[in-house]
């Protein structure tokens, strides 16, 4: 009888905890809404956004947001990097920008490269060298800020751009922060040495849209409505340029 009573329990308990499991799965996959991985909302109008105008952070334009964990974590960094670098500029140059933002961005390099390029799919991969499709971005996601400068040039030469990138490197990861577009990856976005990315948010980001890219791509793809999106070949160059991001982001 204990020991009818005692496997009886054991089956309950089981029951129970793949119940939660698969309920936690269930939800964990649903928990960022569709438009936030896409940057289809308004980050002014978003109570986990904070201007950073209100924050210690310089920035080079008004009006910049972030999510508020990585705005947080990110002025410790600011602090922390002046208190031995007073004389280097540490900037925030870009921070969240949303699809329209982004198709503004796209819409005018499309115009400009197409007295230029005569494909489609060749006008596109130019402007991913360095800027998104729109709903692509991580900068859609206010957990991914850019940093002074958004030249290599300036992070490989110039002689404060170097203290401030090898500190970035040695640093960053204590406050969360990675490098997306690190060397040595095999497809998608040039080196950035400027652009960082607060994992603990942004990685489940990027774990959620490569679920839907995997199993229901057009979920994504039909919101994707972009100057040329009908041009390219859109769902090879979304997965790409999302996915191929440093190892240590994920
Ligand atoms: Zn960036």
């Amino acid at each position: 009888m204990i020991k009818k009573t005692l496997k009886l329990k054991i089956i309950l308990n089981f029951t129970l905890i793949s119940t939660l499991f698969s309920y936690s799965t269930i939800t964990m996959a649903h928990s960022i809404p569709l438009n936030k991985l896409t940057g289809q909302f308004d980050e002014k109008k978003d109570s986990d956004f904070i201007a950073l105008d209100l924050t210690v952070l310089p920035v080079n334009k008004k009006g910049m947001y972030l999510q508020k964990e990585p705005a947080d974590q990110l002025i410790k960094a600011y602090n922390d990097f002046k208190k031995i670098h007073p004389d280097i500029p540490f900037i925030v140059v870009s921070a969240t920008r949303n699809y329209n933002y982004q198709n503004g961005i796209w819409q005018r390099k499309w115009d400009a490269l197409l007295q230029k390029v005569n494909n489609p799919q060749n006008i596109a991969t130019e402007i991913l060298k360095f800027s998104s499709m729109p709903g692509t971005s991580r900068h859609h996601w206010g957990t991914d800020v850019d940093i002074t400068s958004v030249t290599s040039n300036f992070f490989k030469q110039d002689k404060k751009g170097i203290i401030l990138y090898k500190w970035l490197q040695e640093n960053m990861p204590k406050y969360g922060f990675c490098q997306a577009f690190n060397e040595g990856r095999k497809g998608g976005y040039l080196p950035e040495e400027w652009h960082w990315s607060y994992k603990p948010i942004a990685s489940k980001y990027i774990a959620q849209y490569k679920v839907i890219l995997d199993s229901d791509p057009n979920k994504i793809i039909q919101t994707l409505t972009f100057t040329g999106h009908d041009k390219i070949k859109l769902l090879e160059l979304v997965k790409e340029y999302v996915l191929s991001v440093n190892s240590e982001c994920y």
